[in-house]
């Protein structure tokens, strides 16, 4: 089914000239990478295209070839032929640009979230595969436009980033036969890995000291939960995006099943950040407070005080650990 639904994507994409490309809020390697991994693909085929700013670029990801192209656009609104959301398990987490798809006229969405709404013209979803990158992968071979350098270093980004550097169970022998072959195209894989994990700056590893110390754990260390605040923020002179990162490390702990994190948005606005080890349903737990995304990793937002929401998320964990 999903080929054939490459297939159908392909024949919409060849009969439609301005195409949108869009991911969702709160961007990461694997909604960066695979966007421009395709609109530099689709460039090749002398489409136009325009690859929409959802939000922030964390700037860990603006070594990626083709990161100009992504633009805030405020244009005309009926010259929207082609819509296509990568990463984007549904469409209010396009924030902004959910107005762009709505007027677009047709859409095509490609994503790996459990959660996917299907709410595309066409559907390309797969939640067996470890990121995005992967179905950008082969969509792009299914197109027949050769994969080059700059291509591969983004799906490189997406896919790496997605699995914490390969790690995570839902990496396959796939994943990595498409690694294989990224490599043999040439990417400068340490250069891409300095940039992504080992290119911090002072005030991050600042927030990220400030955050380890707030670590709180449940159920005898089977839940970890740490804060990011407004105060901290202040404090050290880092921005929210900063925070990436910290929730995966606090998952080190031996006994951590559950590792979270609560980013104080606003007074009332936390956004949380959930990870699992080894059999938690991490998107099951996020879905109860509207979020969603994957097994072993997803989010949610929950709109009481900061105190609340840990006592909110800590007790849904608790719950989900009991069955
Ligand atoms: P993160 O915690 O890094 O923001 O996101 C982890 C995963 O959960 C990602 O796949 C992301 O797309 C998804 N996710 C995070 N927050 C939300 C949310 O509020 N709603 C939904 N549907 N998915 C989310
Ligand atoms: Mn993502
Ligand atoms: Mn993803």
């Amino acid at each position: 089914e999903i080929l054939l639904n490459m297939g159908k994507a392909i024949d919409l994409i060849k009969e439609s000239s301005n195409i949108f490309i869009a991911s969702h809020i709160n961007p990461d390697g694997d909604n960066i990478g695979s966007s421009l991994a395709l609109a530099l693909a689709l460039k090749k085929i002398n489409k136009n295209i325009v690859v929409l700013k959802s939000d922030i670029i964390p700037i860990d990801f603006t070594f990626l070839p083709g990161i100009n192209l992504i633009k805030e656009y405020d244009d005309k609104l009926d010259d929207i032929d082609l819509f296509i959301t990568l990463d984007c398990g549904d469409i209010n987490r396009l924030g902004q640009n959910k107005i762009l798809f709505e007027n677009a006229k047709k859409t095509i969405n490609i994503d790996h979230h459990i959660s996917n709404t299907n709410f595309g013209d066409i559907n390309i979803v797969d939640s067996k595969v470890t990121a995005t990158g992967e179905l950008i992968y082969y969509f792009i071979k299914q197109m027949e436009i050769e994969i080059d350098k700059d291509i591969a270093t983004n799906i490189y980004t997406a896919i790496s980033t997605d699995t914490g550097s390969f790690k995570y169970e839902s990496v396959s022998s796939d994943t990595h036969r498409i690694i294989a072959d990224l490599l043999d195209i040439g990417i400068d894989k340490s250069d891409i890995n300095i940039n992504l994990y080992e290119n911090m700056s002072f005030t991050r590893m600042k927030l990220f000291i400030k955050s380890l110390t707030t670590l709180e754990t449940f159920n005898n260390g089977k839940i970890a939960v740490i804060e990011v605040t407004q105060e901290m923020l202040k404090e050290t002179g880092a921005s929210l995006e900063d925070s990436e990162g910290i929730v995966s490390f606090i998952k080190k702990l031996s006994t951590v099943e559950a590792a979270c994190i609560l980013k104080e948005l606003e007074k009332e606005d936390i956004k949380i950040s959930l990870r699992t080890k080894k059999y938690l349903d991490a998107s099951y737990i996020c879905n109860k407070f509207d979020g969603g995304g994957h097994k072993r990793a997803a989010g949610c937002t929950i709109y009481k005080g900061i105190k609340e929401a840990k006592e909110l998320i800590v007790k849904s964990i608790q719950e989900a650990m009991k069955v």
